[in-house]
């Protein structure tokens, strides 16, 4: 099974896709950790991802795509994938679907997660990172049961920079002029379904899972 989720940034993509990861036993390959990763450990890359991330602008192309690509490859792959956060344009789109086209595959499922933007300042707002394994929690939605401190791994857990306020209605623009038109590229694909976000966590799982095995 290979996915692709869609939504704004805050919709709740990486919460579903690593609760989908676990359910399928598939790889949960999100960009936005690749990069903050990267940044954690002080590489060449994270370097010039975080120009970008932290202005609420988008990684350039040249700089991602390889990277997904790559990832891709690997033998973790070879029955499926949940990809988060990418991709974010129509040329990573393009690039993705040209990619998988010469190994004759191609996406199953491009799963919208919907959520108003009135709604996402909250979300992003409230979000708490944990910058060594990844996991996410809320403060009021998902609270971590340790406090300020990961569940999973023990790290302390911190307001993303690009969380602030201000970088979030940047994001916001970011996506509804670059990311949004990938609703109707995969639409026209017929691979294309929409789910309300605004629900619970398990309600939109619930609805995620309903459409992957229909
Ligand atoms: P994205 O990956 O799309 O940027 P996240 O999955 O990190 O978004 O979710 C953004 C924030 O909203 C996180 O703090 C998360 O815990 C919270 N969240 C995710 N889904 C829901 C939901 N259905 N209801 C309330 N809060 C949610
Ligand atoms: P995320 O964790 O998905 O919210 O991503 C955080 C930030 O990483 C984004 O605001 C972008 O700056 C960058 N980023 C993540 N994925 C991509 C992508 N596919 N293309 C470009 N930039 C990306």
């Amino acid at each position: 099974m290979k996915i692709v989720m869609l939504g704004a940034p805050g919709a709740g993509k990486g919460t579903q896709a690593k609760m989908i990861a676990a359910k399928y036993e598939i790889p949960h390959i999100s960009t936005g950790d690749i990069f903050r990763s990267n940044i954690k450990n002080g590489t060449e890359l994270g370097r010039k991802a975080k120009e970008y991330m932290d202005q609420g602008l988008l990684v350039p192309d040249e700089l991602t795509v390889d990277l997904v690509i790559d990832r891709l490859a690997q033998d973790d792959c070879k029955k499926g994938y949940i990809l988060d956060g990418f991709p974010r344009t129509i040329p990573q789109a393009e690039a993705l679907d040209g990619a998988l086209a010469k190994l004759s595959d191609k996406l199953d499922y491009a799963v919208n997660v919907d959520v108003p933007d009135e709604n996402i300042v909250n979300r992003m707002s409230g979000r708490r990172a944990c910058l060594k394994c990844g996991a996410t929690y809320h403060v009021v939605f998902n609270p971590s049961s340790k406090g300020d401190v990961c569940e999973v791994c023990g790290d302390k857990l911190v307001l993303r920079d690009d969380d602030k306020p201000e970088t979030v209605q940047k994001r916001l623009g970011v996506y509804h002029d670059q990311t949004q038109p990938l609703i109707d590229y995969y639409a026209k694909q017929g691979i294309l379904k929409t789910v309300d976000g605004t629900q619970s966590m398990d309600d939109v799982f619930a609805a995620i899972t309903g459409i992957l095995e229909a």
